[in-house]
Parts: structure tokens; sequence; C-alpha cells
């Protein structure tokens, strides 16, 4: 996902919104900021308060059940609050990394595609903060996701 467009305002607004969609949609919004040091650092104040407002609500979802964004949203605040070493430690299944060069925090220095089709494989890819290499794997399983894996 891209960074979100929301301001730290109304993630916060949302987080302790008690909605069900408004918290996973601001945790959504929270995990693509998981780089961005200092939009987290503005939330980390706020932690306590929307770990207690989101204790009990049921977050729902089947197939990829909603809570596990909100548990990954708490933990980007929790790393950054916390945090050593380089953020890119955060990057899992829902990092695009297509998005993260973008956002300028990676540079992708290959992208290998399934042999005679146009389907990615994965990517090589070198964290523009640490020079960390990575493989990437690109996968869909219902929506895309992605395995980062250390290559260096
Ligand atoms: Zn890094």
């Amino acid at each position: 996902m891209s960074q979100t467009r929301k301001s730290t305002k109304e993630l916060i607004e949302d987080m302790l919104s008690e909605d069900a969609q408004r918290i996973w949609s601001a945790s959504c919004g929270i995990i693509s900021l998981g780089q961005n040091h200092e939009r987290i650092m503005e939330l980390v104040p706020y932690l306590t308060q929307m770990k207690s407002k989101t204790n009990n609500i049921e977050l729902g979802g089947l197939i990829h059940p909603n809570s596990r964004f909100l548990k990954k949203a708490f933990e980007v605040i929790e790393w950054h609050s916390n945090g050593v070493g380089c953020s890119c430690s955060l990057l899992g299944e829902d990092s695009n990394p297509r998005h993260l060069e973008e956002d300028g925090y990676i540079t992708i220095t290959d992208t290998v595609y399934m042999n005679n089709s146009n389907y990615i494989d994965y990517y090589l890819a070198i964290c523009q903060n640490c020079q960390t290499q990575y493989k990437i794997e690109e996968r869909e399983y219902h929506s895309l996701w992605w395995n980062w894996i250390i290559a260096n």
C-alpha cells in the first residue's frame, strides 16, 4: 500500500472511533507509514489509548482476519518508539516494493519474471537507508503479497 493521505489527526480519530471499518482503514494507513519515522512518532503518545479503545472491537474479515492489520499497526508504532536498527526490518507481506521505491525508501535493482509470462517471480532491491539487499517474492493468494528475504 502507498503511504496514506490521511493526516495524523484523522488516523488517531479513526483508531479511537470504536468503528471496525475505520479502525481497519487506519491500521492500513499506519502500516503504510512504516518507513516514515516522523509520522509514526506522532502516533506514539496515543498508543496506550488506541490499544484500550480497540481491545474489544470485533474487526471481522474471513480470509485475512482484519485484526492482523491492527496487530501490525501496533507493531509498527512500537518499533519506532523503541527501535534500533533500520525500519526496513518491518517490511513484510503487505509491503509493495514498487510503492516503496516510488516513495524513495528502496531501489529495485532487478525484476525477474516467471518463465514465459508477465507474472513477476521476484524483485531484487536495496534499502536506501541501510543498504540491506532483499529478494522479494511476489505471490498471489486472494490478493498480492510479498515475501521479503534478506539477500546479503
Ligand atoms: Zn534498511
